[in-house]
């Protein structure tokens, strides 16, 4: 079985697997690709109706919702693709770009 790796700023290219494959399943929490995101989703609480259709459409599961409501972004694995606010239909979430 291979050894969890925590890759992170100070890994260096040569302590990465060949290729930068990924050799352990499950590891996707371990890689904060909201790294290199260039635009970001920002929620309006107010405007928020909750009716959770962001939260099924995030294909990276960075919305967070906790007894049937939406409580928070994970922004370390949100990429910015925008997919949550296209489909927000209260104007609850508007894409800026990331700063
Ligand atoms: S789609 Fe919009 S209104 Fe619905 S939970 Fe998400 S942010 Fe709130
Ligand atoms: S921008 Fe994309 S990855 Fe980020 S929360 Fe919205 S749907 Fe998920």
């Amino acid at each position: 079985m291979n050894k969890r790796m925590n890759v992170n700023s100070d890994t260096l290219w040569k302590d990465l697997p060949r290729g930068g494959a990924m050799l352990d399943a499950g590891n996707a929490v371990d890689f904060k690709t909201g790294d290199w995101r260039a635009m970001k989703p920002i929620w309006d609480k107010d405007k928020c109706k909750h009716c959770l259709f962001c939260w099924a459409v995030c294909p990276d599961m960075s919305i967070i919702a906790k007894d049937g409501k939406l409580v928070e972004f994970d922004y370390d694995h949100c990429k910015g693709c925008g997919v949550c606010v296209a489909q927000c239909k209260f104007e609850a979430l508007e894409l800026v770009v990331e700063e």
